[in-house]
């Protein structure tokens, strides 16, 4: 027996090159049976949906996520704008924090930038024994690799004036040789090995409540880029979420070196149609911008020595995308400098072929790209994954790294377009300096205007249409990912969309960032309803 949903009275974005606008549509057992305009409608019996004119688009797709650690972090108290604008502000947050969690738990926090600090400084141990003295405080900095840490948590890793820098790591000391708080690269280690581990259900317990917030943002097509198999595999961890009531559509990008140690004898782990599958394969090519660490050229800005690091190699590329042509999934490339992209395609400079219509090799964040790294891109068919929301929320490290004229180049969407090549977009959450850093809207808004978050310009020049924007989000997010049959409203297709309250084809620019979603729908059942 089929049953039949039909919707009508909608301003529906398509995405569909096809057949662009439609104003009502007919779902048949999850899938889109008909799509058109009302009058050409056939006559069918079913249950009736009046969308009373609102704006409906597909459903968004987040082509670079890590939501294990976001459904983690969401736990913890975000230190970024717009709720933590300086460590006062962090103070209080976390002594409310403390009070809402058992007394004794850790008290945890992601994502402070100095730079966006009123203080202009790091926060350490004196500031927060002010919000706690007997409970540990850890907070990683937005680039993951620096903590700061109260009294406590030092106590209870043990460092004090005695304590040399473990190799690799730097415990940041005051005039006295006591130790500020500070923890750098592996001496954060000392600290995070003495924090409690969570467990299976832990985890598919946070990923399955966090499921609720992709779908008030809009959002039913997720990616995990750093999934690992040690000590937990991630197959099993979001397969277990989606047992549990996890409604999203998952694509998994294996760590290379975790990838060699799965055993890939089921061909289900990669199977398309699945709830979960084994999408890809990561590697990194270099680090970051903010941490100064992407391979770039020329150097960065105040130190002409410094061009950042290379953390792979071409034979290691190669490597990889040997086993990635094996098992028919694709090879994504973490790359931001010019030296570090231009590794990566030079390596698969026309030899990028091994997935049919789809790229086979996928670069990951592509600040900085050549001129002919674009073009020898686009002959090669490999697709960029880019965040907006990067430059939009992290413009300080980027103007101090880069400087204001290569700071307004990076990210040069509508250039890699305009040659044809492949984009989608997605918000890398949580390694984003944002309080919202999974919201599709702040990532769309900074594409269109091309404004940071304090208003100033960041290239003018490379704004793209909001409906190209959204098309990177969904249909563009979607060919890049292969989640099959989403990202687009059109026969055959899953019926996920949303229902916005007004249309953002409309609205004035600078309202976009702030839209909502009223309404989400996966296969043509209503999964999130705005509260009013
Ligand atoms: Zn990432």
């Amino acid at each position: 027996m089929s049953f039949n949903r039909i919707f009508t009275n909608g301003k529906i974005f398509t995405a569909d090159r096809e057949n662009r606008e439609a104003n009502a549509m007919i779902i048949c057992n999850g899938k889109i049976s008909w799509i058109g305009k009302e009058e050409d409608m056939p006559s069918v019996v079913g249950e009736k949906i009046d969308l009373q004119g609102r704006r409906v688009l597909p459903a968004f797709i987040d082509a670079h996520l890590h939501p294990l650690m976001l459904a983690e972090t969401s736990k913890q108290l975000a230190c970024t704008p717009p709720g933590v604008t300086s460590i006062e502000d962090m103070v209080q947050a976390l002594k409310k924090l403390r009070e809402e969690q058992s007394p004794d738990s850790w008290i945890e926090g992601w994502g402070y930038d100095e730079g966006k600090l009123e203080e202009g400084r790091t926060p350490n141990r004196h500031d927060l024994d002010q919000a706690a003295k007997n409970v540990p405080i850890v907070l990683t900095r937005t680039c993951t690799h620096i903590l700061s840490v109260n009294s406590k948590a030092l106590e209870i890793a043990g460092i004090t004036k005695h304590t040399p820098d473990p190799p690799g790591g730097k415990i940041d000391r005051d005039e006295y040789g006591e130790p500020t708080g500070v923890l750098r690269e592996s001496a954060g280690d000392l600290v995070k090995n003495k924090m409690p581990v969570k467990s299976l259900e832990e985890k598919v317990g946070a990923l399955a409540e966090y499921s609720d917030t992709f779908l008030a943002q809009g959002i039913t097509g997720i990616t995990e880029m750093m999934a690992d198999h040690r000590p937990i595999d991630y197959f099993e961890i979001y397969k277990a979420a989606v047992e549990k009531g996890m409604k999203q559509r998952v694509a998994l990008y294996y760590n290379w070196d975790e990838f060699q140690q799965l055993d890939l004898n089921d061909p289900a782990l990669f199977d398309r149609k699945q709830s979960v599958y084994i999408a890809g394969i990561k590697l990194f090519a270099d680090g970051s911008i903010s941490g100064q660490t992407a391979w770039v050229h020329p150097a960065f800005i105040g130190d002409d020595e410094n061009a950042g690091i290379s953390t792979t190699s071409r034979e290691e590329l190669l490597e990889a995308g040997e086993a990635a042509k094996k098992y028919g999934i694709q090879l994504a490339v973490h790359a931001m400098g010019e030296q570090a992209i231009d590794q990566v395609i030079d390596t698969f400079y026309k030899r990028a072929d091994w997935l049919e219509g789809a790229p086979s090799v996928r670069v990951e964040h592509a600040s900085l790209p050549t001129v002919r790294a674009i073009q020898r891109a686009a002959e090669s068919g490999i697709a960029f994954v880019t965040q907006p929301i990067f430059l939009f929320a992290e413009i300080e490290s980027y103007l101090n790294n880069l400087g204001e004229e290569r700071s307004r180049n990076t990210y040069p969407v509508k250039n890699i377009l305009e040659k044809g090549i492949q984009v989608a977009f997605s918000s890398d959450a949580p390694a984003t300096a944002w309080g919202d850093p999974v919201n599709p809207f702040v990532g769309l808004g900074a594409a269109v205007n091309r404004k940071a978050y304090d208003g100033s310009d960041i290239g003018q020049e490379q704004a793209i249409s909001i409906e190209t924007a959204v098309e990177l989000y969904t249909k563009a997010a979607q060919e890049v990912v292969r989640i099959p049959f989403v990202g687009r409203l059109a026969l055959g297709f899953h019926a996920d969309f949303i229902v916005l309250e007004k249309d953002i084809l409309q609205v004035d620019k600078a309202d976009i960032s702030s839209m909502t979603v009223e309404e989400t729908y996966m296969g043509g059942e209503k999964v999130y309803q705005k509260k009013v």
